[in-house]
C-alpha cells in the first residue's frame, strides 16, 4: 500500500506529499524516419528518458505545447514544417523559448550547424551519430536546465529542495513552505523559466479536477515569495503581467 497521497501529473510525473519518485525527463523525439525513431526510443527509454514523438513540424509543436517536454531532438529534414521553423517557433513563445533543443541534420556542411545555432538550437548533432555522444549532449543541456534532479534534489539558483526528506534550503537557510507552496515550488523547479498561467498552475498544482479561483494561485505565489525570498535576496519568481509566472533569475 502506497504512504503517500500523490497527484497525478499531466506529463505523468508525480507530485506527492512525502516521498515523491523522481520523474524522468521527457524527451520529444522528431523524427520522420520512423526506425531511426524507434531506435531513439529504444535507446533513450533504457537510460531512464520518457520518450515522446513527433513526425513532422507541425506535430511537433502540438506535442510540444501538449506534452510539455524537458528537451525536445529535432530532425532538420522534415515534412510539413523544416526543423529550423520548428525552432524558430520554439524560441518565438514564451513558454518554450528555454525548452532545450538539440539539432540532428545530415548535413555536415559547418554552415548549416552555425545556422541551426543562430536559429536557438542550444546544440546540434550530424547524422550518422553516436548514442553515447548525443546521451552526453542531452544530458549537459539538461543539466544546465536544471531539469533533472540529482538524488532526490531539485536545484535552482541558490534554493535546494529535498524531496525524500520534505526540505526546503536558500543559500543553506532552512525554508518552512506550507504544502501548496511546496508543491508549487516543485512544479516551478521542474520546469525552471518556463512561465505557466495560473490555469496551467492550477491544473499542476492543484489538479485539473479541482476548481478554485485563478486569483487562488496569486494567494499562494505571494506566500511562496515571501517564504523563500530573504532579506536582500533576489526574487526568483518572476510576475509576467497577463501570462503568468516563472521560476527565474533574470528581470523582466
Ligand atoms: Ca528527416
Amino acid at each position: 500500500m502506497s504512504m503517500t497521497s500523490s497527484v497525478s501529473q499531466r506529463d505523468g510525473s508525480r507530485i506527492s506529499d512525502g516521498v515523491s519518485s523522481l520523474p524522468k525527463p521527457l524527451v520529444l523525439v522528431v523524427e520522420d524516419e520512423a526506425a531511426l525513431a524507434t531506435m531513439l526510443r529504444y535507446n533513450l527509454e533504457k537510460q531512464g528518458f520518457r520518450v515522446e514523438e513527433a513526425a513532422d513540424g507541425q506535430e511537433a509543436l502540438t506535442r510540444i505545447a501538449e506534452t510539455q517536454p524537458d528537451l525536445v531532438l529535432l530532425d532538420w529534414m522534415l515534412p510539413v514544417m523544416s526543423g529550423i521553423e520548428v525552432c524558430r517557433q520554439i524560441r518565438r513563445r514564451s513558454a518554450t523559448r528555454d525548452l532545450p533543443v538539440i539539432m540532428v541534420t545530415a548535413r555536415t556542411e559547418d554552415q548549416d550547424a552555425v545556422r541551426a545555432l543562430n536559429t536557438g538550437a542550444d546544440d546540434y548533432i550530424t547524422k550518422p551519430f553516436n548514442m553515447e555522444a548525443l546521451l552526453a549532449r542531452m544530458r549537459a543541456l539538461l543539466r544546465r536546465s536544471n531539469a533533472v534532479p540529482v538524488k532526490g534534489q531539485l536545484v535552482f539558483h541558490d534554493i535546494a529542495m529535498d524531496l525524500a526528506a520534505h526540505r526546503v534550503t536558500r543559500n543553506d537557510r532552512r525554508i518552512h513552505l506550507g504544502p501548496t507552496e511546496f508543491r508549487l515550488l516543485e512544479f516551478f523547479m521542474q520546469h525552471p523559466r518556463r512561465v505557466f498561467s495560473r490555469e496551467e498552475l492550477l491544473d499542476a498544482v492543484w489538479g485539473p479536477d479541482i476548481h478554485v479561483e485563478p486569483r487562488t494561485v496569486d494567494v499562494h505565489i505571494r506566500r511562496l515569495r515571501k517564504s523563500i525570498n530573504g532579506e536582500g535576496e533576489l526574487d526568483v519568481v518572476r510576475t509576467v503581467r497577463t501570462a503568468g509566472y516563472a521560476l527565474d533569475t533574470e528581470p523582466l
